[in-house]
């Protein structure tokens, strides 16, 4: 959902007016010097659409504990906002503090509207028309407090918001999902595809343009078609000679890269190798949903499963959220498992979060377990939002670097509370300094 920052003085009337576009009374406390609001973030509508607004005055304390400075506040939206929606009162005009705030905005690379509050009368509005000299573009005129002008203002907001982005961000969307079937030579990987392609293997389709002549399958199973990547790179029966490693590997790359989820399938009569790690940080790295097969099973006894317990603990905690089955591709004993695991996964790389419920989420976290103290500096996360799906990605704005163990810590948390299963996480953090 795209965010809107309210930038503005103490007192202009940036509380009323966000009431005033939230639609609520209660929600906002005015301005005051050393008050920190507990919430951020509004969740907002206005002709059908959703945008979060971020009110920018009081929440963000400077050194002191007091509000940080408008011009302060203003870099701070132009970094985390998509647009910027600068009020200034009319009935005092502009003021020193206001122009070094047009300064920043007028350099920045975001959208800015420009509204003059308190216009209760003609008089005002023909004083406001006179800022259209501050070079932000068409002023405003409105009285938030008695809602005069505030649609046309939400108009010209919408107008300059991005739309939401589409669910999977442009890269071939919609269509039958994208599998990769992917792992070291002899695990099962085309006995795994056979068994599920079975005799419904619908159309062998060649994407132009590529060099190793990666082919996808389109094959039904589960009621619905999926497309498999390359499966010619699946079917080939290369004995990989030592050499030819690092095309295999650039050859599953290249799969996972298009794909949208892998499998990755491991001999569970093996040990976990290096390449199979190899794989999974492929998986991670290049944000894709995952689900881990461990083919062969009518081979597992006692002693293996107590084995491979271990080696699970140790050699996939990267990688603990990723559903596991266990199959033998050979009889087709579990494949029906795979649909559910791959519509699991797909569903948690698909999550949104609202950014209300994030931050109320983030709200909770701090409150039970603040970021330790470093060098006599406690780090302060001020708003959080996810910024895409596909893979799930969150964006902190922050006071300082947060340690990787309190990201971790935070993405453990978002696991247990959302779920996220068969899906990597990113957090990205944005610290003012
Ligand atoms: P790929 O190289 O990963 O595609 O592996 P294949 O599907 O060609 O299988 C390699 C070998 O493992 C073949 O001899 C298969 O018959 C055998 N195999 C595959 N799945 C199973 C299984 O579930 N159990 C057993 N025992 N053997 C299997």
């Amino acid at each position: 959902v795209p965010v809107l920052a309210v930038v503005g003085r103490p007192n202009v009337g940036k509380s009323t007016l966000v009431n005033r576009i939230i639609g609520r009374r209660e929600a906002v406390v005015e301005d005051r010097p050393g008050v920190t609001r507990d919430r951020v973030p509004y969740d907002a509508s206005w002709n059908g659409r959703a945008f979060t607004v971020v009110d920018t005055g009081g929440w963000i304390p400077d050194a002191e504990g007091l509000a940080l400075n408008i011009a302060a506040q203003a870099e701070v939206a132009v970094k985390l906002a998509d647009a910027v929606l600068f009020v200034v009162d009319a009935t005092v005009g502009i003021t020193d503090d206001d122009e070094a705030v047009v300064k920043i905005l007028r350099k920045a690379k975001k959208p800015v509207i420009l509204t003059a509050n308190k216009v209760d009368n003609q008089q005002l509005e023909a004083e406001a028309y006179s800022l259209w000299n501050l070079g932000l573009g068409e002023p405003y005129p409105i009285s938030a407090a008695h809602g005069r002008g505030t649609g046309d203002l939400l108009d010209a907001v919408l107008a300059v918001l991005p739309e939401p982005p589409p669910m999977a961000e442009g890269k071939e969307i919609g269509g039958p999902r994208r599998i990769a079937i992917v792992g070291r030579p002899n695990v099962g990987k085309s006995s795994l595809l056979n068994k599920l392609a079975g005799e419904n293997r619908v159309v062998v389709d060649n994407v132009a343009g590529t060099t190793v002549d990666p082919v996808d399958e389109l094959v039904e199973f589960g009621g619905r078609e999926w497309r498999f990547i390359d499966t010619a790179g699946i079917r080939k029966r290369v004995k990989e000679a030592s050499g030819h490693e690092y095309y295999a590997s650039l050859r599953t790359a290249t799969a996972i890269e298009r794909a949208e989820v892998a499998i990755l399938v491991l001999d569970a009569e093996q040990n976990i190798a290096e390449q199979d790690v190899r794989i999974l940080q492929m998986v991670r790295e290049m944000g894709k949903a995952l689900i881990i097969a461990f083919n062969k099973w009518d081979l597992v006894d006692e002693e293996r499963r107590y084995y491979l317990d271990r080696e699970i603990e140790r050699e996939l905690v990267q990688v603990q959220w990723a559903p596991r089955i266990n199959i033998t591709a050979r009889t087709g004993w579990h494949i029906d498992r795979i649909v559910p695991a791959l519509d699991k996964a797909l569903e948690g790389w698909e999550t949104r979060i609202s950014t209300g419920t994030f931050n109320g989420f983030l709200g909770r976290l701090v409150q039970e377990h603040p970021h330790p103290v470093r060098g006599g500096k406690q780090p302060r996360i001020l708003f959080g939002s996810q910024v895409s799906v596909a893979h799930p990605t969150f964006k902190l704005f922050t006071t300082g670097k947060l340690d990787a163990g309190y990201e971790r810590f935070i993405e453990r948390r978002l696991r247990e509370e959302f779920g996220f299963v068969g899906t990597p996480i990113e957090i990205k953090v944005q610290a003012r300094e």
